[in-house]
């Protein structure tokens, strides 16, 4: 007998992955893993988790009981997460926090797909080496940015942010890139950036919603349009940053594209499928009811 013809026994068993965080009610990336999810046809789901420190380890221990192929880490444990796992690829360790984890064989990996996903946006307009960059914040998007800034070849980032403690962390860190200078400048005054800046990035967070009306510190006239200027807030995605540097004839990057990117390459981590980011970015804008101005 042809055992081609033999009807298939139906698949009620998805891989699972999903995010651990706290809270996570209003996490969108669940929206847009899920419509790739289903565009692609792949028999996988993603499940919101609110995880409280304090559950942290019995929810990576049910994961891993369940057999979940892998979880989005988001704050506040992406750093904690890491005592839990088994290694980390290359970028976590540097960055030294995790927002994406991996079952590879037996093993539970941690990598940080926040700066990747902003290189690749990046990438899509401009070549990295030997660029000049400003980058406002040294948070935890700040300096998973600035890390594969400087692994991508950029030539300097000058590091703004108000608390200099924070800023030091990071500038250090960039420093032990032979081929990368990093330097803090405070952020006392309105900020005025070198004409020498060819990419200019806001990692702060300032201006993410509820906030939309907030602006950075900073004389706007001194962005000049040959600068590549991104934002790093996903909602609204058309902040006065980017929206100002439109005005004034720059190529801009939102918050937006860096979401869908990171996305992108978590799913390709956990199904090894290529996903299409454009079915992410308008399931994005339809949940978030973002209007296109672009
Ligand atoms: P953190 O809390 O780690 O850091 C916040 C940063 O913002 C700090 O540098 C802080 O400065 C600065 N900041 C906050 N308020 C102000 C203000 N009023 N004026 C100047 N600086 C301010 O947050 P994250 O780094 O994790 O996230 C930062 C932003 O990046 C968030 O809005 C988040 O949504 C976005 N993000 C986007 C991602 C994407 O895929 N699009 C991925 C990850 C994050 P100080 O140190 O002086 O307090």
């Amino acid at each position: 007998m042809n055992s081609s013809k033999e009807p298939q026994a139906p698949d009620f068993l998805p891989q699972l992955t999903g995010c651990f965080a706290q809270p996570v009610r209003e996490n969108p990336t669940v929206a847009m893993v899920e419509a790739a999810y289903r565009h692609h046809q792949l028999h996988f789901r993603y499940i919101n988790c609110e995880v409280s420190p304090d559950n942290l380890q019995t929810a990576v221990a049910g994961a891993k009981a369940m057999g979940w192929v892998g979880f989005n880490c988001s704050l506040p444990h992406k750093v904690a997460v890491i005592e839990h796992l088994d290694g980390l690829g290359a970028s976590a360790q540097l960055i030294g926090a995790v927002n994406t984890v991996v079952r590879r064989e037996s093993q539970w990996i941690g990598e940080n797909t926040d700066g990747k996903g902003f290189l690749q946006s990046l990438l899509e307009v401009i070549d990295p080496q030997d660029k000049k960059v400003t980058l406002f914040g040294a948070g935890g998007a700040a300096r998973a940015i600035s890390v594969e800034l400087a692994l991508a070849g950029v030539s300097e980032i000058i590091i703004v942010n108000r608390n200099r403690d924070r800023a030091s962390k990071v500038v250090d860190l960039l420093n032990e890139n032979p081929n990368c200078t990093a330097r803090y400048h405070s952020w006392r005054e309105t900020y005025a950036i070198s004409p020498a800046t060819d990419i200019l990035i806001n990692a702060t967070s300032v201006g993410l919603f509820p906030h939309v009306s907030q602006q950075l510190n900073l004389n706007f006239k001194t962005i000049k349009a040959n600068m590549v200027v991104a934002d790093a807030i996903p909602n609204p995605p058309m902040t006065h940053l980017i929206r100002t540097a439109r005005d004034r004839g720059c190529t801009t990057i939102d918050g937006l594209q860096m979401l869908v990117n990171q996305g992108v390459i978590g799913i390709k981590y956990w199904t090894g499928v290529d996903v299409d980011p454009a079915v992410m970015h308008k399931e994005l804008r339809r949940v978030l009811s973002i209007e296109d101005l672009s």
